[in-house]
């Protein structure tokens, strides 16, 4: 999945017509109706980006923006705020607001993405490559391939959800818990072993013909994907 990202907006239309178009980019998406219910997925899981309305029902968009810019862990987060034509846009151009960037209502679609897509390169280019490379290994995102030293891997699909989301972010421990969301899903129960059954596999694909694991595991927490292994080609 190239990034989470968090949609804060509470004209469902809307809401949902911005789902369905990450969604389609290949985004992992959650949504709320209110800043209050933001803050708790916020603590739950941080996005890698928030689009934030400014007018909700309670607590405001550019309040909650505030916070969210108070707070260590969620300080660097981009946040696109989304306004409607009149008097607030003013003072989110007067950029007092700490929000990234932001858009006028009725804003076209695509522009959205192309803008979602900017700041989150800026952030973590890893995130929106289509070709992510760590040492011998490669993974291309639009043909779904990966290989090592040259060679193709026959990774299944999950596998190579799996790998793509640990190399986005090489030495970041993910969770058992995380990786389920962000490989199979919210919506979907599956067991947390079943996590350590696909990282099995996968690994045995990816090691193969090599002697350096790139998956490190994390007794009693998760997986990451070796920061060590970028430096090196064995
Ligand atoms: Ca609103």
């Amino acid at each position: 999945m190239p990034g989470r990202i968090l949609i804060v907006e509470d004209e469902e239309a809307l809401s949902i017509l911005l789902k369905y178009n990450l969604k389609a980019q290949g985004f992992e998406v959650c949504a709320s109706g209110s800043a209050e219910d933001a803050e708790i997925q916020i603590d739950e899981q941080l996005p890698d980006l928030i689009v934030l309305d400014w007018m909700l029902p309670g607590l405001s968009g550019i309040e909650l923006c505030r916070r969210l810019r108070t707070r260590k862990n969620t300080r660097k987060i981009p946040i696109l705020m989304l306004t409607a034509r009149g008097e607030e846009s003013e003072r989110v151009r007067g950029l007092d607001t700490g929000a990234d960037d932001y858009m006028v209502k009725p804003f076209s679609v695509p522009e959205l993405m192309a803008r979602i897509k900017a700041l989150l390169r800026r952030v973590n280019p890893e995130i929106i490559s289509d070709i992510l490379s760590a040492g011998e290994i490669e993974l291309h995102r639009l043909t779904h391939r990966v290989y090592r030293a040259g060679s193709p891997l026959d990774l299944g699909p999950t596998e190579f959800r799996l790998l793509e989301y640990l190399m986005q972010s090489p030495g970041r421990v993910r969770t058992r818990t995380q990786l389920l969301d962000a490989v199979w899903g919210r919506d979907i129960y599956v067991e947390e072993r079943t996590v350590d059954v696909h990282m099995g596999r996968l690994r045995k694909i990816l090691n193969k013909n090599a002697t350096r694991d790139p998956i490190r595991t994390v007794r009693g927490t998760g997986y990451a994907f070796d920061e060590n292994f970028l430096r090196t080609t064995g």
